[in-house]
């Protein structure tokens, strides 16, 4: 029987580079995945493909919207879906094989198939166990249905669809529902409306985005308004029937109870994801899960069955790649009897439409129930000559900064790459800076992160261009 000291089972962003940061900390390692490729969710899934779906679709944006305006003539071009599809995919290839390529450059053995844990310090992948001096979990997360209502994905038929059909439909609908107006749901109607579809987006709550910035949220909902995205909010939706071609959403306004139906040619549902724990025996084992089907953990990512660790989406906390990454790799620094560490107060998220939409740490919101008192540093991207060349002056920074100590508690960004600018606070935030070190920095002219920098002046004597 095999021996490993850390057998990972999952091969996504949590997974694999627990993995590979085991083994560059001398253990023997493998990783159990059940797909095909490696790389999870976010590389077959979730972020890669849907990244590359959302730059084709910005360039076509671009080409029929900006390029007029720049003097650039001609004809626009037009939607071969195929080709669009078939770069996604080689999008994908080239990165589930970029983790094949690290797996054997760093020596982690890569067991393929579905891995149970028959018991504590066994793991057992078809008809072999193995044994694993410590087994970590991180097996993700799969969709989650509509709460309270009755509705059937079936990605294959391509009407009634999930995420991982969206990323793959067999032609651009005419007209696309999408049920819930969180993060994947803008994405991918984004994505489905500059290639030519009529979207229309059903969410239960009066805003889009739960738990963004509350300025952000309505100036999201404006500029994607404006985009040409039909939102039509406080709506529960109570089904969704199909037929070959078509399906109806029916739906109750919460302001007044009334029912009222939408039909389209496709409905996407986006109403969040939950953890995946099915055929790992975690039952038998008797490891503890929380309330909503999460895997318990404790600060070190230990469950409570000896040995056995879990992290990524199956546990508590945002459900983003780069949180699952940064856990893989604490985890493992753990197991090789280091100090791992995550400092969950800065975990950016970003939402990757035009504009994005980046946040990190404190919303006001937040801030106000914990009775902290904090200053506002915000600045418009309208101040920003690079921004406004490239028809970007839309959205703004907004810094929030302790009122005493001056110290950075969070940030908030819808602008043009808003994904990247927000990392300049967070290495702020690491560091414990305050709004006055951002803005005695020297900024680069003429950047998009200006716009940063002036935000923070914004919280001692004033924005400059402002
Ligand atoms: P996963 O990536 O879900 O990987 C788990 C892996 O474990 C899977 O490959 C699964 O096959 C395997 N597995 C499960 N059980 C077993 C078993 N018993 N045996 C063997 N293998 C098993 N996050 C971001 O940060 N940025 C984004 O832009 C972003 N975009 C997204 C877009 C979409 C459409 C979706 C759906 C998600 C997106 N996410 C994004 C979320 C991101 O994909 C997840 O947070 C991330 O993949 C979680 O990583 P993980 O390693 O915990 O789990």
């Amino acid at each position: 029987m095999s021996q490993y000291d850390v057998i990972v089972i999952g091969g996504g962003p949590g997974g694999y580079v627990a993995a590979i940061r085991a083994a560059q900390l001398g253990l023997k390692t493998a990783c159990v995945e059940g797909r095909e490729t490696l790389g999870g969710t976010c590389l077959n899934v979730g972020c890669i493909p849907s990244k590359a779906l959302l730059h084709a679709s910005h360039q076509l944006h671009e080409a029929e919207h900006n390029f007029a305006k720049m003097g650039l003539k001609g004809k626009t071009p037009s939607v071969d879906w195929k080709q669009m599809l078939s770069y996604k995919d080689d999008v994908i290839g080239q990165n589930t094989k970029g983790i094949e390529f690290l797996f054997k450059k760093n020596k982690v053995e890569w067991l393929k198939g579905w891995g149970s844990i028959p018991e504590a310090g066994k793991v057992k992948v078809g008809d072999d166990v193995y044994e694993a001096k410590n087994i970590l979990i991180a097996s993700g997360s799969e969709v989650a249905s509509v709460p309270g209502a009755d509705v059937t994905v079936d990605n294959d038929k391509g009407v009634v669809v999930d995420s991982t059909g969206a990323l793959a439909l067999p032609k651009i609908p005419k007209k696309m529902i999408v049920i819930g107006a969180g993060v994947i749901g803008l994405e991918m109607g984004s994505v489905y409306k500059r290639l030519g579809a009529e979207v229309q987006v059903i969410e239960f709550l009066d805003h889009v985005t739960p738990g963004m910035d509350a300025e952000v949220q309505k100036q999201f909902q404006k500029i994607l308004t404006k985009q040409g995205l039909e939102f039509t909010m406080g709506a529960a939706v109570s089904k969704v029937e199909a037929t070959a071609n078509k399906a109806t959403v029916t739906y109750t306004l919460r302001k007044d109870e009334s029912e009222h139906t939408a039909e389209a040619d496709v409905v996407l549902v986006a109403t969040g994801r939950k953890p995946f724990t099915d055929g790992l025996g975690l039952d038998a084992l008797g490891i503890e899960m929380t309330k909503r089907g999460q895997i318990a953990v404790n600060d070190a990512w230990k469950t409570n069955v000896d040995g056995i660790y879990a992290i990524g989406d199956v546990v508590e906390g945002p459900m983003l790649a780069h949180k699952a990454e940064d856990e893989g790799m604490a985890a493992a620094e753990v197991i090789a009897g280091k100090h791992g560490h995550v400092n969950y107060n800065v975990i950016p998220s970003v939402i990757y439409t035009t504009p994005e939409v980046a946040a990190v740490g404190k919303t006001e919101a937040q801030l106000k129930e914990e009775g902290k008192a904090y200053k506002v540093g915000k600045f418009s991207f309208m101040g920003n000559g690079r921004a406004k060349a490239m028809f970007q002056g839309e959205g703004f920074v907004k810094l929030l900064a302790d009122k005493d100590t001056d110290r950075i508690l969070g940030c908030h960004i819808i602008g043009p790459m808003a994904g990247d600018l927000i990392h300049e606070i967070c290495v702020g935030m690491e560091f414990g800076a305050s709004a006055e070190d951002i803005a005695l920095t020297c900024h680069a002219h003429p950047t998009f992160s200006e716009a940063v920098r002036e935000a923070a002046l914004a919280c001692g004597d004033g924005a400059i261009h402002a």
